[in-house]
């Protein structure tokens, strides 16, 4: 009989893809999907190490599965945990079986034998580009590069996932082809930065959204870089069926910027925004901002406060800066009480929350065309799967499909919508 496997995934849609192509793997190797973790033979955990809360949700989850895993079951913890404190995991986690760094095949047969025969290990699978089975919702991620250039602060990604591989246009567009999606969502830790690191030495985002695009109906990017939002690229992404701009800009007051060791202003960043809308006014932005970074001041938080009330952002993000091992910010003075970041934290969620739903409410009366993800549910352009708001739609609108519909009604970040009849 078939051995079983069970995936449980946390943290980014980066993270999901590679579960995706572990799942293909083992899949590929004989074994079979467990109906649950506690029936698996193998439970895998595919880790997050982003922030702080981060780990502990990846800590609790691989002694919840230690606890509820089969008798005989192996637990295997990889991802971003595994590859940052690798044998510090082995030795604080007596109850996992396998602390498998990015690449490390987890496969049951593999392990057991190395122990018993101590053979060399398995050699490193190529998971950036590793086949992924078809995909289950009429979406999916395409994670089109690992790793990172950029030395933010606040950000340990680059120390553990490794400076920026991007890879070649055709294996992703063999992977699209795999996945058999209406809408492609791009992501990468600096999806901007598409190429760079490649032989020409050059950005080839552009290129890539348009090859993309002659194969799909929507492609959305996720994480653009403030600085590597180049002109050509916005006026692609805006002359798009999806003028999505996610936009990952931290903080907006240029002192701070600075101390995070990242380019831009609110000044810069509302031109840029005023021009996209300008060349598409149903443009849509989403972005994400860290509060109580060392050294913040009242200013900085006033010019924040000042800037989500500008821009009129439609989704956005407010997280609480978590010091990271290993950072430039960790070695910062003028660390901010944790009672005043809460306060700041929840200054900067009323304002935005009550932004985002009086833009929803001015989409009722407008019409849009709605992808369906599910029976009764499904997004238009202005909604990026599982972080945004969601459109309900009749149940008689076939999954998959593209349709033309009225908004009817709002509520929070969730819209109401009839079909249009031809
Ligand atoms: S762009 Fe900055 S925040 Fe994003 S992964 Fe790179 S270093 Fe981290």
């Amino acid at each position: 009989m078939s051995r079983s496997f069970w995936v449980e995934t946390l943290g980014c849609p980066k993270n999901q893809v590679d579960s995706e192509k572990l799942t293909a793997g083992m899949l590929a190797d004989g074994l079979v999907v467990a109906r649950s973790a506690e029936s698996a033979d193998l439970v895998v955990v595919n880790t997050c190490a982003f922030i702080e809360e981060a780990r502990e949700e990846s800590i609790a989850t691989i002694l919840d599965l230690a606890e509820s895993r089969s008798g005989n079951a192996e637990l295997v913890v990889t991802g971003c945990m595994a590859e940052r404190y690798g044998s510090e995991l082995t030795e604080a986690l007596p109850e996992v079986d396998q602390v498998a760094g990015f690449g490390v095949p987890v496969t049951l047969t593999t392990k057991s034998s190395d122990k018993e025969t101590g053979s060399a290990p398995p050699p490193l699978m190529d998971l950036l580009n590793m086949p992924r089975p078809p995909a289950a919702a009429p979406w999916a991620y395409v994670k089109v590069a690992e790793g990172c250039d950029k030395k933010c602060g606040f950000c340990a990604i680059p120390s553990f996932r490794g400076t920026q591989v991007s890879r070649n246009i055709d294996s992703i567009l063999d992977e699209v082809d795999q996945l058999g999606v209406r809408e492609v969502v791009l992501v990468a830790q600096d999806l901007g930065a598409f190429g760079r690191d490649g032989a020409r030495g050059e950005r080839r985002i552009v290129e890539l959204v348009r090859r993309v695009s002659e194969v799909t109906d929507w492609v959305r990017l996720l994480y653009l870089f403030p600085s590597e939002l180049s002109e050509e690229l916005i006026e692609t992404i805006a002359a798009s069926p999806v003028p999505y701009f996610d936009l990952s800009l931290q903080h907006v007051s240029e002192p701070l910027v600075r101390r995070m060791r990242r380019p831009g202003s609110a000044e810069s960043y509302l031109e840029r925004i005023q021009r996209i809308r300008e060349l598409n006014a149903d443009s849509v932005f989403r972005s994400n901002f860290i509060v109580g970074y060392p050294g913040e001041t009242e200013a900085d938080q006033d010019a924040l406060l000042e800037f989500v009330s500008e821009a009129q952002l439609d989704w956005c993000g407010f997280f609480r800066y978590s010091e990271e091992e290993g950072t430039y910010a960790a070695g910062l003075d003028g660390g901010i009480a944790d009672e005043l970041v809460a306060d700041r934290l929840a200054e900067l969620r009323e304002i935005q929350d009550d932004m985002s739903a009086s833009r929803r409410d001015a989409l009722i009366g407008t019409t849009t065309t709605v992808l369906v993800d599910e029976i009764g549910l499904g997004r238009s352009h202005r909604e990026a799967p599982e972080i945004d708001g969601m459109i309900w739609v009749p149940s008689s609108l076939e999954v998959g499909q593209f349709h033309d519909v009225s908004i009817v009604a709002a509520e929070g970040p969730d819209l109401f919508a009839e079909l249009i009849e031809p």
